[in-house]
């Protein structure tokens, strides 16, 4: 299964600040995430489908990208991504 990338976090975005699990390093502005599905949580209908070894719907919890995939973090940000144009 593909690991699916999500970011860069914004200022203001609710992750930002709050602790990766896999690192215990807080998510910054910038950073890459990633959502890693850990099983069916406390949900009985999707408890039995996990047991079943039937697709179910988890419970999915949120860490860097490069924590999931080893992917190297991009030390520098880059200061301008945008280009001025009098076009
Ligand atoms: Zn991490």
């Amino acid at each position: 299964m593909k690991t699916e990338k999500f970011g860069p976090l914004i200022d203001g975005h609710p992750y930002v600040d709050d602790k990766c699990p896999a690192c215990s390093c807080a998510f910054k502005i910038g950073d890459f995430i990633a959502r890693v599905p850990i099983g069916p949580g406390a949900y009985t209908n999707e408890m039995a489908k996990c047991r079943n070894n039937l697709t179910y719907n988890p419970i999915k919890i949120c860490c860097h990208y490069s924590c999931i995939t080893g992917e190297r973090r991009v030390k520098e940000r880059r200061s301008s991504g945008r280009r001025s144009s009098d076009s």
